[in-house]
């Protein structure tokens, strides 16, 4: 399936949104039984080691930009101008390797700048896991480890992954769906809506 198709160049039509809520959603109730059936879990707010050590910019489908587009709009100016500004150095190689901060990140209280927009993967970390094995987060991992995670039932990431790039396309990193959100704004055809206009799509 193409990516999710635009409506005015930038805004993902109603039918993804509803779809993205929906698996919004499932996520959400996979991690509402995780919690419930352990009693409590580590990840909350101010717990922001996952957020600290990203391989890369956050990679995401449009659908799930057009969200944290929307978040980052709800921001004071001068936040959403920092953010901007730290996507761009880090999509510069400005920051420190091995590591990427997220430049969601309010740094002081630790939490999600847009908590509520945040793309899939952050709604699936440390509650989630791939087909490797692999949980990501050495404190839930550690739990595991201790046979803390015993019977539990834990989402499958790469199923998901694979369920959000059928569904909305494939994932771009966050600084080129910045800078086509900018270039959009200010008057320029996105690429992706020249092609069709061609006739070339
Ligand atoms: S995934 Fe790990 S580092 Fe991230 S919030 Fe949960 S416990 Fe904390
Ligand atoms: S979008 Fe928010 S939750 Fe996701 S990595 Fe960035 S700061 Fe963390």
């Amino acid at each position: 399936m193409p990516p999710a198709a635009t409506d005015d160049g930038d805004r993902a039509p109603a039918s993804a949104c509803a779809a993205l809520d929906a698996l919004y959603t499932q996520i959400a109730q996979r991690v509402g039984a995780a919690t419930a059936a352990r009693g409590a879990w580590p990840c909350a707010k101010g717990c922001d080691g996952c957020c600290r050590r990203l391989a890369a910019l956050p990679h995401v489908t449009a659908a799930e930009w057009q969200r944290m587009a929307e978040g980052l709009a709800l921001l004071p100016a001068a936040e959403q101008a920092a953010i901007r500004q730290r996507i761009d150095v880090a999509a510069r190689g400005g920051a420190a390797p091995p590591h990427v901060v997220c430049p969601f990140l309010h740094d002081s209280s630790g939490a999600c700048s847009i908590y509520d927009h945040r793309p899939a993967a952050c709604r699936m970390y440390g509650f989630y896991v791939a087909r490797s094995g692999n949980q990501w987060c050495d404190i839930v991992q550690a739990l595991d480890d201790n046979g803390e995670l015993n019977g539990l039932i834990l989402g499958n990431f790469d199923a998901m992954a694979r369920q959000l790039q059928r569904q909305f396309g494939p994932t771009r990193p966050i600084n080129e769906w910045l800078a086509e959100s900018a270039e959009s704004a200010h008057g320029a055809v996105p690429v992706k809506q020249a092609i069709v206009d061609e006739g070339l799509a």
